[in-house]
């Protein structure tokens, strides 16, 4: 049996039973069953019931936030907000359903035409900390291409999969078209992965298993889209309105416990300015408002669990952190207090993920150090350009290499706007129409018009 918690009182909210091979065999088979159905279900239908599924989201969309906010920890307000996404992303892909063409392309001899195939069984593998708005990036465009779907959300967090699954079939989606496994990673989700009829693996996690993901699919040559981590640069300049960017950068990193794979955790400063920026930045940061997740006013909750409090800790071993912020004084609950860390872009705390609240603050000298050390990373999925020089925006937009990038803001995923990383932050778009490309098929057919 699996125990399922609350991250902030560590109290079990639901016990579930684990699925093994045989489930996930299973329920690829009713995937596979119902796959020829689902397509043919013609595209104004099928973006009926997805928007008829959309409906259902915001019907019960407070139902739906406090299963994330509980599961989760995450404050209530936040998950209100991920729950609207979820719908805006299903209204998006039931218009999109019959708005994807096909080409004429001219040839010799007759017409050669394409066609958008669905690709069959998809496999969809989930994180923990955006559980249903991940699962929702890529159910959306798999459903809407006529893919069926075997989603499996991570052993922590199974309880708003389960739930949405539920208005899936009172939407009118038909049995087995979406088909939720709650197991291990390293069973259900690797069985996912070599199953010969599973046809795509659409992940989000770690860049460490998404490794593993890209090595069990090479079996069956399945085509696989790796959402993974990443170590994402805030770069500020001296000519930004510093009291803006001072005020956002602990958003863009605390946010969700900084268990964010977009979280700006390395705040590049230009050296002129850093001072003067380092101290509007510890006053934002005290002010992040850490407890109850369920209250209105809380912007930050707990960890997800004891072991992952106890890996984000060791990133701070030895370290004399420049400021630590409160938590609740209660003896449950994963907390961890937002820290600011000055560092230089060698040390392990700008190196890797440390998926909790703690940000490296580094200083550079000019804009060619600001892209050098923005690049200076293995990953490559967003972060936040500020300043008030529109070609300097652009300029350096264009050189730093990462999927997602924002000016004078921190916000850049949107439903309608493509979301991925480059490097060893994966591959693969998520959302807007781009994301149609990773679960279809172009074919081409040649028709000859010859007597
Ligand atoms: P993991 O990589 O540990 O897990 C992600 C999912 O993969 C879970 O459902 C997990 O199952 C499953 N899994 C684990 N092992 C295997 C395996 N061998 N084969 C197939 N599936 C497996 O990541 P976390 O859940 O710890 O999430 C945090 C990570 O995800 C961070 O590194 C973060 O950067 C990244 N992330 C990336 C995002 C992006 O869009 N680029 C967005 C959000 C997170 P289970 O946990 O049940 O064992």
């Amino acid at each position: 049996m699996l125990t399922v918690l609350n991250p902030a009182t560590e109290e079990p909210i639901a016990e579930l039973e684990q699925a093994g091979v045989e489930e996930t065999d299973a329920a690829v088979a009713r995937a596979r069953e119902t796959f020829a159905a689902w397509r043919a279900v013609a595209p104004a239908d099928r973006g009926r019931l997805l928007r008829r599924l959309a409906t259902l989201v915001e019907e019960h969309s407070e139902e739906l936030a406090g299963i994330e906010s509980r599961n989760v920890g995450k404050p209530i307000t936040g998950a209100r907000s991920e729950v609207a996404m979820v719908a805006q992303v299903f209204h998006f892909y039931a218009g999109a359903v019959d708005k994807r063409y096909g080409e004429t392309i001219p040839v010799a001899g007759g017409e050669a035409l394409t066609f958008r195939e669905p690709l069959g069984v998809v496999g969809l593998i989930v994180p923990w900390n955006f559980p249903l708005n991940i699962a929702s990036w890529k159910l959306g465009p798999t459903l809407a291409c006529g893919n069926t779907v075997v989603l499996k959300p991570a052993e922590l967090t199974p309880l708003s999969a389960l739930r949405l699954a539920e208005l899936v079939l009172e939407a009118g989606i038909p049995e087995g078209v979406v088909n939720v496994v709650v197991g291990k990673g390293s069973v259900v989700g690797q069985r996912l992965v070599e199953h010969p009829d599973v046809a795509k693996i659409g992940f989000t996690g770690s860049t460490e298993v998404g490794r593993k993901v890209m090595e069990g699919a090479a079996g069956t040559i399945k085509r696989i889209t790796l959402e993974l981590g990443g170590k994402s640069a805030n770069l500020v300049f001296a000519d930004a309105d510093l009291e803006r960017a001072a005020a956002a950068a602990p958003y863009a990193v605390f946010d969700n416990a900084g268990q964010d794979c977009c979280a700006r955790s390395r705040i590049l400063v230009q050296r002129s300015v850093y001072d003067r920026f380092l101290d509007h930045l510890v006053d934002a940061t005290a002010a992040v408002k850490v407890g109850d997740p369920s209250l209105d006013e809380t912007e930050m909750g707990p960890l997800i669990s004891a072991t992952h409090r106890d890996t984000v800790a060791t990133y701070l071993e030895g370290i004399d952190g420049r400021f630590r912020g409160e938590v609740p004084e209660s003896d449950r609950g994963f907390w961890f207090p937002c820290t600011l860390v000055e560092a230089t872009n060698d040390d392990r705390i700008a190196r890797e993920e440390v998926f909790g609240p703690v940000a490296a603050v580094i200083p550079f000298a000019d804009e060619e150090e600001a892209v050098r050390l923005a690049n200076d990373t293995p990953y490559g999925l967003s972060g936040s350009i500020w300043t008030r020089d529109g070609a300097r925006a652009l300029r350096v937009a264009r050189d730093v290499d990462a999927g997602v990038l924002s000016v004078n803001s921190n916000s850049s995923v949107r439903v309608s706007t493509p979301f991925g990383g480059v490097k060893q932050s994966g591959f693969g778009r998520e959302l807007g129409m781009h994301a149609l490309d990773g679960y279809s098929d172009v074919k081409s057919v040649y028709i000859s018009t010859e007597e």
